[in-house]
């Protein structure tokens, strides 16, 4: 009997809107879409420090060509002083062998240092690349999660405009001051929306406390139908 009372109904209604609205809320594709917008701005702070560094690799690596071009062209210079055939002397054939010697070494090492920056160029566009097709990919899930959560969005306010009008059906079947009562205690926060009880083996069926004999029977006294509160959380008990 006491589950039919329309103020038990009218809890059962608030309660799966709450539901609703925490859904509404909550929703994980909310969550998903905000760490994806998070790891967007990581992402797009990282390209820019990429692209800074990439820059200055290239400067690097411009001004290392030109050394290398210099380079080149002193070792192709004393190459050919040394077998042009215009120099006899052993002494100064020596001298030019040991002169080339250098110029290769100092164009190996610059070589060798070019080489470095050539594959460090390759690594920053490399990380740009993965951090553009990634970035891709965020944005399509973005575009699928924005769906997802209008999708569910519009099925839950369908759900709650549908509980509202029952709730405007079942509104005038409630006694007016405990409906106040009900409103008033469906504000407090502590209650968290939850105001009817009911006595479930002499507990509390809403905070679960175990009521005194003493206080039962007092809440009993009332007879099927009547209210009384708990107390300990204070919610109406509906005998
Ligand atoms: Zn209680």
């Amino acid at each position: 009997m006491s589950a039919e009372h329309p103020v038990r109904v009218l809890q059962a209604l608030d309660s799966e809107a709450d539901g609703l609205r925490a859904e509404r809320d909550g929703l994980p594709e909310r969550t998903r879409l905000r760490e994806g917008i998070a790891e967007l701005e990581r992402i797009a702070a990282a390209r820019e420090d990429a692209g800074t560094r990439l820059t200055g690799v290239k400067l690097q690596e411009a001004e290392l060509e030109k050394e290398v071009a210099e380079a080149a062209a002193r070792v192709a210079s004393v190459d050919r002083n040394l077998y042009s055939g215009e120099v006899t002397s052993p002494k100064e054939l020596e001298a030019l062998q040991a002169e080339l010697a250098l110029c290769q070494g100092t164009l190996d090492a610059l070589e060798e240092r070019e080489l470095a920056l050539m594959e460090q160029v390759e690594g920053i566009e490399g990380e740009i690349e993965a951090m553009v097709a990634r970035t891709a990919e965020l944005h399509a899930e973005g575009e699928a999660l924005r769906a997802a959560i209008l999708a569910a969005e519009e099925r839950i306010d369908g759900d709650l405009a549908r509980l509202a009008t029952q709730r405007e059906t079942l509104t005038p079947d409630v006694p007016e001051e405990l409906l106040r009562n009900y409103e008033k205690m469906r504000g407090v926060a502590r209650l968290a929306g939850v105001v009817m009880s009911h006595l479930s083996n002499d507990t509390c069926g809403a905070c679960r406390v175990n009521l005194p004999v003493k206080e039962v029977s007092r809440l009993r006294s009332g007879g099927p139908g009547s209210f009384g509160s708990c107390p300990s959380c204070q919610r109406l008990i509906l005998i």
